[in-house]
């Protein structure tokens, strides 16, 4: 057994033990006021979703559930209402839920909207700018689209020009398969040119799969009362980049969804895990973001501006069972001391 199918049966077997125990004193003995959830997708929306994040997601169906059995148990709470209690301006609705959306992917608008709608409940959506209105694919989806090219192909075009690429990007591999997988977000730019050389095209295939939100659709939900904030610029791993590159990539994310979709707020959410963000990268960006939000599930951060958030979305289980499993989590993290996640 592998250490992740190793872990997710352990997993399994928490939820499995947590959901013997009552929801609501769970709840209260975990002390949090708080939910903050993220989602990404729907589970079958998107043909590449399992290859690119091994995550599984909700079928529109359970979505639903979800949002029910939240809304009996919750008080949604919007965008403004959770940063005023998040500066201690505001007292907070009892057991508030905070829902979110990353990746600005077009199924929130498709799918996910008309089910918030129809339950009047608010959300916030954190987008990459520089993939909004289709102008550019996220380099792990384009790694995904060319190996199936590959595997549809047999033979690519040209394999020893394909292999100079490689190598010219610092990649040596025994196939053009396992180069492709040695591609990281700093050696992305590789990827346009092993396409061209397969005969491949980007633009075409974001043409005809609209996968991310555009424009028109990100006003419409404004306008309906969703808030936005940014994702980065290009969903890089931040653990890749510098510090300098990590600011640019946070302020310049926020600056382009508050002038382009005029938001007031200005909120940030990590693409991918944040526990290895710094002390110092916070104190840059603290002059210009209201609140950032990692994962991590239920214990507070040393930065005060920083939430972190559960995720239920992967679970497999019904909410109930795995919020109940994220208190008991949070209940003995705290008894051991584990309260709040520092830093370095
Ligand atoms: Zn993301």
């Amino acid at each position: 057994m592998s250490l992740k199918s190793c872990k997710r049966f352990i997993k399994r077997i928490g939820f499995s033990l947590a959901s013997i125990l009552p929801f609501g004193l769970l709840r209260s003995a975990s002390g949090r006021d708080v939910l903050m959830l993220n989602y990404h997708s729907i589970q079958g929306w998107d043909v590449n979703e399992v290859i690119r994040t091994n995550n599984s997601y909700r079928t529109l169906d359970e979505f639903e559930m979800d949002i029910l059995f939240l809304k009996k148990k919750y008080s949604f709470i919007d965008l403004p209402t959770f940063l005023s209690y998040a500066k201690r301006q505001a007292t907070i609705p009892v057991n508030s839920v905070l829902l979110t959306f990353d990746d600005g992917l077009s199924v929130v608008y498709s799918q996910i909207r008309p089910i918030l709608l129809k339950h009047k409940v608010p959300a916030v959506f954190f987008i990459n700018p520089h993939f909004i209105d289709n102008k550019d694919l996220h380099y792990q989806r384009k790694k995904n689209l060319l190996h199936k090219s590959l595997k549809d192909n047999d033979l690519i075009g040209d394999f020893e020009s394909a292999s100079n690429l490689l190598k010219d990007a610092g990649i040596s591999s025994k196939s053009i398969s396992s180069g492709i997988d040695q591609i990281s977000y700093r050696n992305r730019k590789v990827l346009n040119d092993l396409a061209r050389c397969m005969s491949f095209s980007f633009d075409e295939y974001l043409t005809k799969n609209k996968i991310y939100l555009d424009s028109s659709q990100i006003k419409e939900m404004i306008e309906q009362g969703f808030y936005f904030g940014g994702h980065s610029l290009d969903h890089p791993d931040f653990n890749e980049l510098s510090i300098q590159e990590q600011y640019e990539q946070t302020v310049g994310s926020i600056d382009e969804v508050c002038e382009m979709y005029k938001q007031k707020q200005r909120v940030f959410a990590f693409p991918r895990n944040d526990n290895k963000i710094k002390n110092e990268f916070f104190e840059m960006v603290a002059p210009h973001c209201e609140a950032s939000f990692g994962v991590g599930g239920m214990i507070d951060d040393e930065v005060a501006f920083h939430w972190r958030r559960t995720d239920i979305e992967s679970s497999q289980v019904k909410a109930c069972s795995a919020l109940k499993f994220y208190y008991c989590k949070a209940i003995v993290k705290q008894l051991f001391g584990f309260g709040i996640y520092k830093r370095k």
